[in-house]
C-alpha cells in the first residue's frame, strides 16, 4: 500500500485529541485524531475488545497467527504478543515470482528474529509440495490462481494447527477486507458464505477455530500503526491480486464512506446483526457430514480425498469437499 496519505497527513496540523501534541493519523469515523503513541495505545485497545466481545479466544489458548510478511498480519502478530497471548506464526511461500514470495518470507523471518519467543513456522509450497501456486494454476487450467490459493492456505494452516495443538488460527482480515468480501457475497446472494462470515468460526473436530481480531480496524489504521511500530512490511500486492474485484470494491465501498461516514461499519455489523438477532440466512438444512480425507486425514465433505489431495494426486475438478 502506498504511504503517500500517511506522508502528506502528517504534514498537517492536526492535533492529537488526547495529548495536543502533533496527530498521525485523523479517524473520521470516530472522530478521533492521535498522536503516534496514543495510536499505539488506542489499536491494541480495540483489539483486545473485539477478542472480548467475540469470544475470539481466552488468555491461556495459543493462537497459530498466518502470517504473509503484509501490514495486517505482521500489525496482529504484533498487538497478540504485546497483549501477552502466546502466539506463533505460521508462514505460507506461496512461490509467486518477482520476487513477491521471497520477499513476504524475508519479511516475516525478520520479524521474528527480532522478537524473542515468537516463534515461526514457514512451509514452503513448492519444496514440500511440488509446486508453487503459478505452477499449480497452470497444471490445473480452469482454475485460478487464487482459488487455489486459498484451499491450499485453508488447509495448510488447519493442518498445522491441529497437529501443533493450537486452539485458534487467526488472521489478518480488515474491516476493509471484510466488507469488500461482504459487498461480493451480497451482490451474488451467496447465502451459504453469508451465513458463514463472521469475526469466529468455531472449531469442530478436526477443524480449528479461526478468528479475526482486526476486523474492526481499517486498512489505513493497520498500515498507520506498522508504520509507527516500525514494522518492516511487503508494500506491493501480491501479482495475481491486481485487477481483482475485491480491489474494486474496496474503491466502491471507499467512495460510499465518503458521501457517508461509518458506511463500513454499518454494512459489516448490519450483517452480524441481521443473523444473530433476526435469524437472517439462518438454515434449517441437517449438518453436512464430514468424513476424514483417506490421505490427509482432515475432514472433507466427500467419501475419499480432500480438495487439497486430490489437487496434488492429479484428480479432477475440485468443487467439492474443500475444508
Ligand atoms: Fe494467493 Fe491470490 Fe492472494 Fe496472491 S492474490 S496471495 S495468489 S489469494
Ligand atoms: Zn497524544
Ligand atoms: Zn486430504
Amino acid at each position: 500500500m502506498s504511504s503517500s496519505w500517511w506522508l502528506s497527513f502528517r504534514g498537517a496540523d492536526v492535533k492529537c485529541k488526547l495529548c495536543g501534541g502533533t496527530a498521525v493519523i485523523n479517524m473520521h469515523q470516530h472522530r478521533l485524531s492521535l498522536c503516534g503513541e496514543h495510536f499505539l495505545q488506542w489499536v491494541p485497545v480495540q483489539v483486545a475488545r473485539a477478542i472480548k466481545k467475540y469470544r475470539m479466544f481466552g488468555p491461556d489458548e495459543r493462537i497459530l497467527v498466518a502470517v504473509s510478511g503484509g501490514k495486517d498480519s505482521l500489525a496482529l502478530w504484533d498487538i497478540l504478543l504485546g497483549l501477552g497471548y502466546h502466539a506463533d506464526g505460521l508462514h505460507i511461500n506461496l512461490g509467486v515470482g518477482n520476487g513477491y514470495s521471497a520477499e513476504s518470507q524475508a519479511r516475516a523471518e525478520a520479524f521474528a528474529a527480532a522478537r524473542p519467543g515468537a516463534a515461526l513456522r514457514v512451509v514452503d509450497l513448492a519444496r514440500e509440495y511440488g509446486a508453487g501456486i503459478p505452477e499449480l494454476a497452470r497444471m490445473r487450467r480452469g482454475r485460478k490462481a487464487c482459488s487455489l490459493c486459498g484451499m491450499v492456505k485453508r488447509h495448510i494452516m488447519n493442518q498445522a494447527a491441529c497437529s501443533g495443538g493450537y486452539d485458534a488460527i487467526a488472521t489478518g482480515h480488515n474491516l476493509d477486507d471484510e466488507v469488500a468480501v461482504l459487498l461480493q457475497n451480497t451482490l451474488r446472494w451467496s447465502v451459504s458464505y453469508l451465513a458463514r462470515q463472521a469475526p469466529v468460526l468455531p472449531g469442530e473436530p478436526g477443524l480449528a477455530r479461526k478468528v479475526k481480531p482486526l476486523v474492526r480496524l481499517r486498512e489505513r489504521e493497520t498500515a498507520a500503526y506498522a508504520l509507527v511500530r516500525g514494522i518492516d512490511y511487503i508494500y506491493d500486492e501480491c501479482p495475481h491480486a491486481e485487477g481483482a474485484t475485491t480491489l474494486f470494491y474496496k474503491e466502491i465501498l471507499s467512495q460510499l464512506e465518503t458521501r457517508s461516514r461509518g458506511t463500513k461499519e454499518m454494512f459489516y455489523l448490519g450483517l452480524l446483526d441481521a443473523r444473530e438477532q433476526q435469524g437472517a440466512f439462518r438454515s434449517d438444512d441437517e449438518k453436512v457430514e464430514m468424513h476424514p480425507c483417506a490421505r490427509c486425514g482432515q475432514p472433507t465433505t466427500a467419501p475419499g480425498l480432500c480438495a487439497f489431495c486430490r489437487l496434488w494426486a492429479g484428480g479432477t475438478k475440485d468443487t467439492q469437499g474443500e475444508v
